[in-house]
């Protein structure tokens, strides 16, 4: 540790954003960590000097975070009325039940209490790296709105996770966006056919821009907080989102928080005709 020098510390930085594409913030954040670490040597004697990180400048190309988009319930609801299977069932997981991609992809059937109408999310994958709650009571319960039902209703049980490949493995995302939605999303606006099988067609393929264009499943998290706190409260929002200033909260307060975040999700789901995600 003593031999660690700020050129490497910089260095490292931008090995960091070289592989992850992270953003200056997320940067900060990587940076702030690593020189509490080096802080914490220091005060132990473990270290002496100064400390290597502090001085550590950012990649060039590292740049400013893209201004986040969110999708409009419109969006959302023509997104689950076009898409079918796995993908359906994924944009309902991040947009109804406002899970973060991980939560989804670690999501399994046990997780699901029907009569109860909760998911627990208890584990999170990323890529293939599957990370658990440290106690017990960080496993967060989510309410799961009458849309949201139907769709789980319909989805498949063919293997321990929700989101499954067809070998019976947590989906890849990233994958199933790139093969499944965005050319579901890309219809000719004359015969409504993908991209793919246009090639026999006599006519130009013309992309339908009544159909959105594919924004990642973050922008489906970010929807749902709006419309949550537009169509309820604020603290419904931050309670289905498990945001940790509700979480710290008394067990009585989070109590009566759960059932506005219940009252709250079926006002968005009133939103739309159950079966075909329309809005109604
Ligand atoms: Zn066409």
């Amino acid at each position: 540790m003593s031999d660690f020098s700020c050129g490497r510390a910089a260095k490292l930085l931008a090995e960091i954003h070289h592989e992850h594409k992270l953003s200056k913030k997320s940067l900060r954040h990587v940076k702030g960590l690593l020189q509490s670490i080096f802080t914490h040597a220091k005060r132990n004697d473990v270290l002496f000097g100064e400390n290597p990180i502090k001085d550590a400048g950012y990649p060039r190309a590292a740049k400013a975070a893209n201004k986040s988009h969110a999708y409009t319930v419109q969006e959302i609801s023509t997104m689950l009325h076009t898409l079918t299977g796995t993908a359906k069932t994924a944009v309902a997981l991040m947009y109804l039940a406002a899970l973060r991609p991980g939560e989804a992809r670690g999501l399994r059937w046990p997780d699901y209490d029907e009569d109860k109408r909760i998911l627990n999310v208890q584990r999170s994958i990323w890529r293939k790296h599957e990370s658990g709650p440290k106690t017990e009571g960080s496993v967060a319960p989510v309410p799961v709105a009458e849309a949201l039902r139907v769709i789980l209703a319909e989805t498949q049980r063919t293997s321990q996770y929700i989101l499954a490949t067809p070998s019976g493995g947590p989906v890849d995302l990233h994958n199933l966006a790139r093969r499944v939605i965005v050319p579901s999303l890309t219809r000719c606006k004359t015969c409504h056919e993908t991209e793919a099988e246009h090639a026999k067609a006599d006519h130009e393929f013309e992309r339908d821009i009544s159909l959105p264009k594919w924004r990642g499943f973050y922008a489906c998290r970010r929807r749902i907080a709006t419309a949550l706190a537009d169509l309820d409260s604020a603290i419904a929002a931050k309670s289905v989102l498990r945001h940790s200033n509700v979480a710290t909260t008394t067990a009585h307060y989070v109590k009566s928080v759960d059932a506005s975040a219940i009252r709250a999700m079926d006002k968005v789901s009133a939103l739309f005709e159950p079966h075909t995600g329309r809005p109604i």
